[in-house]
């Protein structure tokens, strides 16, 4: 079975073609720039050169009309015609508290993600345009929407109700949520696969650490806890974004400065994080070698983003109780041994300890990172959101 996996941003969409007899990516791309001078989709088949195509790319369903013509390009496709497609998954931002699943699109499914705009007002948007101009495009191809919140909504209220007037959960639904779900999800599956368990019976604490970070208690194989909550600005310091800070800093500063609601929101999304503190770079690459060179800010923006990870590393030790392993997954605990070094430094007496020299050399592999004695696994899984997206989908329509 082949599935077409769409992950469509406000201006960008991420796709892949899988062929799920041996999980192959077929095909894959990146469109840039759509509604934006300068758009453009880069197109790689598997074995074929990459293509790069500049054309005026108006909105979401001219791009995918494109994706679909690339995908099928007997120069550089990966099929003869789009009849070999046989589902779309679709990835959505907020499934709010009505998907705690992976779901086929019909048009109550519609609806529902629809009312989960307020909730995700920039994401999800152009999540479900990417949705309609597909059912346009293949009307006879079965949709299916995978959300990055489902994996969390095994939490339990103490997990994901906020200490404010109970009131607002009623009438706004405003509770933790949490993000990354695709992720966390896969690799807790992976984790289970290296553990030799059933992935019901591990407790583990996931690290999602890239330009968006995010870590999850998992318990009997279910989210338990998670640091991000109503939205993505939660939890740890990140790229651009503050992560958590006392709420009072907001209400002082727009006060002082007389910032607006959309300043505020800007300055917390896009100017804080390790960005803000530095006041170099929101990627770590960057500030790492930043802070080799001497520079203070960047050392100290790191250090701030290593200590965040620490501490949620010991609340979910303590909250969900019996943790065998910690997995470090994305662009930051794939790659930068360093920080990882970092972060486990000094959690020798909670049974974690690395090799120092294996870790040094994972880059983007699985690998076990722990040396023989910790009593804690410590394990790199690269996540695979695409794959998990598709194995969803096929598990839904087959
Ligand atoms: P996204 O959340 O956009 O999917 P990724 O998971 O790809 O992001 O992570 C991207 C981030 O990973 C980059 O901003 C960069 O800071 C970090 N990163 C990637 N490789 C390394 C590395 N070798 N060392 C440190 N940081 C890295």
């Amino acid at each position: 079975m082949k599935i077409l996996i769409i992950n469509c941003g406000s201006s960008s969409i991420k796709y892949q073609l899988i062929d799920m007899n041996g999980e192959i990516v077929m095909a894959k791309g990146l469109v840039e720039r759509i509604g934006i001078e300068g758009s453009r989709i880069k197109h790689e088949t598997t074995g074929k050169d990459k293509v790069i195509i500049n054309d005026p790319l108006e909105n979401h369903g001219v791009a995918l009309k494109y994706v679909l013509d690339a995908i099928v390009s007997p120069e550089y496709g990966a099929i003869a015609s789009m009849d070999e497609i046989s589902a779309v998954g679709h990835r959505v931002v907020h499934g709010g508290e009505k998907f705690s699943t992976s779901v086929i699109i019909d048009d109550e499914v519609m609806t529902a993600i629809e009312d989960c705009v307020e909730l995700a007002p920039l994401h999800n948007p152009p999540n479900i345009m990417g949705i309609k101009a597909c059912q346009e495009l293949m009307p006879s191809t079965p949709m299916v929407a995978v959300f990055d919140t489902a994996f969390h909504q095994t939490m339990e209220a103490d997990s994901y109700i906020y200490p404010i007037p109970y009131k607002y959960y009623e009438k706004y639904a405003i509770r933790r949520y949490g993000f990354h779900g695709t992720s966390h999800k896969y690799v807790t599956y992976k984790a289970a696969e290296y553990l030799g368990k059933d992935v019901k019976d591990i407790n583990i604490i996931t690290c999602h650490l890239g330009n968006g970070s995010s870590l999850c208690g998992v318990k009997g194989g279910e989210s338990k806890d998670t640091n991000m909550g109503f939205t993505p600005l939660a939890g740890l310091p990140m790229g651009t974004r503050s992560g958590n800070i006392d709420p009072a800093i907001l209400t002082f500063l727009m006060e002082k400065e007389n910032i607006s609601y959309e300043e505020m929101n800007e300055i917390l999304n896009k100017e804080s994080g390790v960005l803000g503190v530095s006041g170099i770079s929101s990627d770590f690459r960057d500030l790492e070698i930043a802070a080799d060179e001497g520079n203070e800010r960047a050392e100290l923006a790191l250090e701030i983003f290593e200590k965040g990870v620490k501490k949620y590393i010991g609340a979910y030790m303590a909250t969900i109780g019996n943790i065998e392993a910690i997995v470090f997954t994305a662009g930051i605990g794939e790659n930068s041994g360093f920080l990882r070094e970092k972060i486990c430094q000094g959690l020798e007496s909670l049974g974690i300890e690395l090799d120092k020299e294996v870790n040094k050399g994972i880059r983007g592999e699985e690998a076990v990172i722990s040396s023989a004695n910790s009593k804690i696994k410590v394990l790199v899984i690269p996540t695979d959101e695409e794959l998990m997206i598709a194995q969803e989908t096929e598990a839904l329509v087959k």
